[in-house]
């Protein structure tokens, strides 16, 4: 047994399997991003991936390391791959995973201060940039944690210990709470609300415009609607933007009509957050500083490795009321600024290393980075929806705001229900051919085709070859539609 465990932490083993690594790696950059017979996708079906899983173990088939690390990336999703259009993630920085490996081997566990030195301090640095980046003032603070969706709970948690009279910290009753949100927005702010005991009552979805933005005009009469019925609203929650549309609510308006009610301004920039970056779109978060609390994913649109989750608050005591009712009961007086001790601001106890991955990118090549990307990715967009609005075959669901685009298959002589078939046959199709990789969503009663643009070597060749390839399916199954009766005509 001894022996085992000198084995498994042999230096020089981990010298050996560490270079071989770095091989696999490199030459999976280089031919992911500049060999165009790679495909970014091949299906299995799950229980066959599992199957083959098990079956390795069981048998003993995978001999070292790098039979184990090379079998994973054969069969992994490429981001590194220009085809890569598909759901909300880009492909990090290479330096900024060989941040994360570093993480991982230290393994400092960062909930106390001691347990992580500088990752802790490293983590604040990276907070304070973010806020600056995005307009607050020097004392805003804030917290690296586990994904956008745990970060929201976390700020509506603060929301709810600042905004309440009741103290729900302590005696587990409230009465009906509830917050206001657009009727697009992600799915984990309805998981939230119902995490926090709030059920269906507490979420009250305002209608969006034919951009896909809140009404904010609206949120007015909703708000008062809901004081009648004895509802006692405490957040609105802008989207910065929506996931399925990219469309950025108004900031500034809602930030306003959360100053009027003093209720608590959140902003779920998980997504769009990243824009504050882009000296060219950062106007899209105007009015974003008037926020309480705002959260932004670096591993959505800044290259950096999930999960990296960036929650800043504009006041530092709130940063400190979301495990309690009131901090300053809590803590003395000298205490409650204990900005190093991070595990009484955030969910995880343990927490790796998340600061370290954005970090080494600013640190190594600058913001720029990250405005050039950033930049880079939007203007990739709008130039993809106007090859879109230009083309016959297709039609765009809104000219995009930023790295998301929507976008179906059109015939005028099929039904909407034929096209909504069609569409998800096309998807289909295409991920299961492998050459590109996008995702669906359904807007109001249509099933549209989404790309988000992360990959920051795509070009205008790749969103061409993928339209021919769409046009291609869309030949071959419409044989199957000739018998549908033009409905609109
Ligand atoms: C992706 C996304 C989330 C969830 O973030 P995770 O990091 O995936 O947990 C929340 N809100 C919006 C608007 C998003 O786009």
């Amino acid at each position: 047994m001894e022996n085992l465990l000198k084995k498994a932490f042999d230096p020089k083993q981990f010298r050996k399997d560490g270079y071989a690594l770095i091989d696999l790696l490199a030459d999976f950059l280089q031919n992911a991003s500049e060999d165009p017979s790679e495909k970014v996708f091949k299906w299995q079906s799950p229980d066959q991936a599992y199957l083959n899983w098990e079956n390795r173990l069981q048998n003993d088939m995978v001999g070292s390391s790098s039979q184990l690390f090379q079998q994973v990336l054969a069969e992994a999703i490429q981001l590194q791959n220009p085809n890569y259009m598909g759901h909300q993630i880009s492909p990090p920085v290479p330096i900024s995973a060989l941040a994360g490996l570093v993480g991982d081997f230290l393994n400092n566990g960062m909930g106390i201060y001691e347990m992580g030195i500088p990752g802790t301090a490293i983590e604040r640095v990276v907070i304070k940039v973010v806020a600056k980046v995005m307009g607050f003032a020097e004392d805003a603070e804030g917290i690296l944690t586990s994904g956008g969706s745990l970060a929201n709970l976390t700020a509506l948690l603060s929301a709810r210990s600042k905004k309440t009279q009741k103290n729900i910290w302590e005696e587990g009753k409230s009465g009906q709470l509830a917050l206001m949100v657009s009727e697009e927005a992600h799915y984990c702010v309805d998981r939230a609300v119902r995490i926090m005991g709030w059920g269906k009552e507490g979420i009250i979805k305002v209608p969006v415009n034919e951009q896909y933005q809140m009404r904010t005009e609206l949120l007015e009469e909703y708000y008062q609607k809901a004081k009648e019925e004895e509802k006692e609203v405490i957040a609105v929650v802008g989207s910065a933007c929506s996931t399925s549309t990219g469309a950025f609510d108004n900031l500034e308006a809602i930030g306003a009509f959360c100053n009027k009610h003093q209720l608590w301004f959140h902003v779920d920039g998980a997504h769009g957050g990243s824009m504050a970056f882009s000296g060219k779109y950062r106007h899209l978060l105007k009015g974003v500083q008037q926020a309480d609390s705002v959260v932004m994913d670096f591993h959505k649109v800044l290259m950096t490795p999930a999960i990296s989750t960036a929650l800043i608050f504009k006041n530092p005591e709130d940063s400190y009321q979301t495990f309690s009712q009131k901090a300053h009961y809590l803590w003395n007086k000298g205490e409650t600024q204990e900005w190093f001790n991070l595990a009484k601001r955030t969910f995880e106890c343990t927490k790796v290393m998340i600061g370290l991955k954005a970090y080494s990118i600013i640190q190594i090549y600058g913001l720029e980075l990250f405005d050039e990307y950033v930049t880079k990715m939007v203007d990739l967009s709008k130039s993809f929806a106007d090859t879109i609005l230009q083309h016959p075959s297709f039609e765009l669901a809104l000219l995009p705001e930023c790295n998301i685009v929507c976008f179906r298959f059109f015939d005028s002589n099929l039904s909407n229900d034929t096209l909504n078939e069609l569409n998800n046959h096309l998807r289909q199709a295409v991920i299961e051919e492998g050459n590109f990789y996008l995702v669906k969503t359904t807007l109001k009663d249509k099933v549209w085709l989404r790309t988000t643009f992360a990959n920051p070597f795509t070009k205008e060749v790749n969103f061409k070859t993928l339209l021919n390839q769409i046009e291609v399916h869309a030949n071959l199954k419409s044989k199957d539609y000739q018998t549908v009766k033009p409905l609109n005509f």
